[in-house]
C-alpha cells in the first residue's frame, strides 16, 4: 500500500461495487468516481460495471460486448491518474442466467479482471429489480418466487464463474420478504461450500426495503457459514460512492465477519491496518 496512506485518518477499506454510465443508467465516469472514493477517504475501489450479455438480454441496461475494451481502458486511465492516491481495480458485475455460461466465460477470458460479482437480476424473463415491472410481484406467489430465486443463485454458486454473490435477498428490494428462510439458507451452503464471498451491498438502505443486502438475520447466518463479505455501495453516481460502507463495516466487524476484497480474483484479507482503521 502506498506510503501516503500511512497517516491518513480516513477510512482504509475499499468500495467494491460500482458502474459507470457504459450500462447507460448510471452517471459519473471513472475519473468522476475514483475522485469521490478520494474525497471520501477511501482506500481503494473496484469498478464492477453490467457485463455485456447477448444481445437478447437486458440490452438497454448494459454494456455492449464491443464497448468492453473502452470499459476497460477506461478503468484503466482512473487507474493511472489516481496511482499512489486510490488503488483503483477492475472488475464486473455479471448476470447468472442459465444457458449463458459460455458468453460469460468468454468475456471473463478478454481481460483481467481483479473482481467479478455474479448477480441475479431475472427471474426467466422477467426483471424484477426493475421498478417498471414492479407490478409483476403481485401476480406472484412469494414462496414460489423466492424458490426460484435462490435457485439460481445456487446455480451461480455452482458455476465457478463468481468471486461472490451479489446484493442476496435482492427480491425483497420493494418491500415484499420471503416467507419461509429455508430456500435462503440452502443457498448459504453452497456459497460457503464453494468458497464464495457475499456483496454485503449498502444500496438497499436507499430503496424501499431500507435494509442492505443481506438482512440482519442472513448476515449472521453467512457469518455462521464462514462467508466471508466484499463491502460495496453499488454506486450508479459519485454521489453513492462509499455510501454507508462505515456503517457496514462496523455492523460486519461486530458480528465476527471477515471482510475481504478481490484482486487478480484472490481473496485479500484487510490489512491489519485497516482493521485498527
Ligand atoms: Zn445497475
Ligand atoms: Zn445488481
Amino acid at each position: 500500500m502506498p506510503q501516503d496512506f500511512k497517516n491518513r485518518p480516513s477510512a482504509l477499506y475499499f468500495d467494491s461495487h460500482m458502474h459507470t454510465p457504459l450500462c447507460q443508467h448510471a452517471t459519473g465516469t471513472p475519473l468522476e468516481m475514483a475522485r469521490a472514493a478520494l474525497d471520501a477517504g477511501l482506500a481503494g475501489i473496484t469498478f464492477t460495471d453490467h457485463m455485456p450479455m447477448p444481445a437478447w438480454y437486458d440490452a438497454p441496461w448494459r454494456m455492449r460486448r464491443d464497448q468492453l475494451d473502452h470499459y476497460v481502458s477506461s478503468v484503466r486511465e482512473a487507474q493511472s491518474a489516481f496511482a499512489s492516491r486510490l488503488e483503483v481495480r477492475l472488475g464486473l458485475e455479471a448476470d447468472f442466467h442459465p444457458g449463458t455460461e459460455h458468453w460469460i466465460e468468454e468475456v471473463l477470458s478478454a481481460h483481467e479482471w481483479d473482481y467479478v460479482i455474479g448477480s441475479v437480476h431475472y427471474i426467466g424473463a422477467w426483471g424484477f429489480d426493475n421498478p417498471e415491472f414492479q407490478d409483476e410481484y403481485e401476480r406472484r406467489d412469494p414462496g414460489a418466487l423466492y424458490r426460484s430465486y435462490y435457485a439460481l443463485i445456487e446455480g451461480a454458486a455452482r458455476s465457478g464463474l463468481f468471486d461472490a454473490i451479489g446484493h442476496l435477498d435482492l427480491p425483497k428490494k420493494f418491500g415484499l420478504r420471503a416467507p419461509e428462510d429455508g430456500p435462503a439458507l440452502a443457498a448459504l451452503d453452497v456459497i460457503a461450500a464453494r468458497g464464495l464471498a457475499l456483496d454485503f451491498n449498502t444500496a438497499g438502505w436507499r430503496k424501499v426495503v431500507g435494509e442492505a443486502y443481506p438482512s440482519p438475520e442472513l448476515t449472521y447466518q453467512a457469518v455462521a457459514r464462514g462467508i466471508p463479505f466484499v463491502l460495496g455501495s453499488d454506486a450508479h453516481s459519485p454521489e453513492e460512492v462509499g455510501y454507508r460502507l462505515g456503517d457496514a463495516r462496523q455492523l460486519l466487524l461486530e458480528e465476527g465477519a471477515r471482510v475481504v476484497t478481490f484482486k487478480a480474483r484472490i481473496l485479500q484479507e484487510e490489512d491489519s491496518e485497516a482493521q485498527r482503521g
